[in-house]
C-alpha cells in the first residue's frame, strides 16, 4: 500500500469467474481496509485468502438488519471499509444501495472501484446495439408477473439485458419470444470463464438449442431493440396473437397500443379477426 486509506466506503468490484480480472487498486484497497462488508464471508473469504489478505470481514446481504448497517457504517465513519459482493460489482442486482444512501446522508465519503460486471461483459460479447441498453436484472420467476414485466419493457428502445439462472433459462426465452416476438436475442454464459459462450439467435432457436444442450452456469439474455421507429416493421399480428395468449382482445389491443402507439381501436378489431 502506498498511502494508508482514507476512511470511508469503498465499494469493490470483485471477478466474475476469472481471479486474474482483480484491478491492482481492488487489491490495494482490499489490503488497506480495516473491514470487509461482503455478501458472503466464505465466498469473499476465498478471494482473500487467494490474494494473502486477512482482514474482518462483516456479513452485508440483502437480509441485513438495520443494526448490521448501522455498524458497518460507523466502522466506515472511522477508517476504510470496503463493501464486495460474491462476484461483479456490488450493487448490481447485489446488496449495498441502501449502506450507500445512508453512508453519503451521513457524510461519510464513498467511492466505488470499477471492475467486472456480467451485463456489460454480456453487452460487448452480444453484437446487439450497445449505445442505448436497459439492465432489467432478473425477470420474476412466475409466469404472469414475468409477461407483464416483458410487456413493460417491450417498447423501449434499447438494447435489454436480464440476469438469469440456468435453471429458469428455457422458460424466460419462452416469454421473449411470446412478448417480444422476432427480436434476436443473445445468451451469454459462463462470462471470463473456460467455457464462456455467446449464443445469438430466435428466442425460437435458443430454446431448441437449450433443450437439446441443457445450460450451466451464470446467464446473461441480452434482446434486441424493437425495429427503429418504423411502425409498419412490428408484427402487430404476431404482438397481438402473443398477448392473448394471457388475455381478452380488448387488453391485448390496450397492451399492443402501448408497445406500439397504434390505435387501441383499430387494434381491437384486429384482435376479433384474428381470435
Ligand atoms: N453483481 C454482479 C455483477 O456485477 O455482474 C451480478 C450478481 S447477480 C446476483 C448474479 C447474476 O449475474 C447471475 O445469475 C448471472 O445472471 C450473472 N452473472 C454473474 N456472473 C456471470 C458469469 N460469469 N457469466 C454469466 N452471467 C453471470
Amino acid at each position: 500500500m502506498d498511502a494508508q486509506l482514507a476512511p470511508g466506503l469503498y465499494i469493490v468490484a470483485t471477478p466474475i469467474g476469472n481471479l486474474g480480472d482483480i484491478t491492482l487498486r481492488a487489491i490495494e484497497t482490499l489490503r488497506g481496509v480495516s473491514a470487509v462488508a461482503c455478501e458472503d464471508t466464505r465466498v469473499t473469504g476465498k478471494l482473500l485468502n487467494h490474494l494473502g489478505i486477512k482482514v474482518k470481514m462483516i456479513r452485508y446481504d440483502d437480509h441485513a438488519s438495520d443494526a448490521t448497517r448501522d455498524h458497518v457504517l460507523d466502522l466506515a465513519a472511522q477508517g476504510p471499509v470496503a463493501l464486495t459482493s460474491d462476484a461483479g460489482t456490488p450493487l448490481i442486482s447485489d446488496p449495498g444501495y441502501k449502506l450507500v444512501r445512508e453512508a453519503r446522508e451521513r457524510g461519510i465519503a464513498v467511492t466505488s472501484l470499477p471492475g467486472p460486471s456480467a451485463a456489460i461483459v454480456g453487452l460487448t460479447l452480444s453484437g446487439l446495439p450497445s449505445d442505448r441498453f436497459l439492465f432489467a436484472g432478473f425477470l420474476p420467476s412466475k409466469d404472469k408477473a414475468r409477461h407483464d414485466a416483458l410487456e413493460e419493457l417491450a417498447g423501449i428502445p434499447a438494447t435489454l439485458v436480464f440476469y438469469e439462472t440456468a435453471p429458469r433459462l428455457g422458460d424466460c426465452l419462452s416469454a421473449i419470444g411470446a412478448v417480444l416476438p422476432g427480436r434476436e436475442v443473445a445468451v451469454a454464459r459462463e462470462l471470463t470463464k473456460r467455457f464462456e459462450e455467446c449464443r445469438s439467435g430466435s428466442a425460437e432457436e435458443l430454446i431448441a438449442h437449450y433443450a437439446a444442450h441443457p445450460p450451466k452456469g451464470e446467464i446473461v439474455i441480452m434482446v434486441a431493440p424493437p425495429a427503429a421507429g418504423d411502425g409498419s416493421a412490428v408484427d402487430v399480428d404476431a404482438l397481438l396473437v402473443a398477448a392473448m395468449e394471457h388475455d381478452k382482445p380488448s387488453q391485448a389491443a390496450s397492451q399492443v397500443a402501448r408497445i406500439t402507439g397504434m390505435d387501441r381501436k383499430v387494434l381491437y378489431a384486429r384482435a376479433l379477426e384474428l381470435k
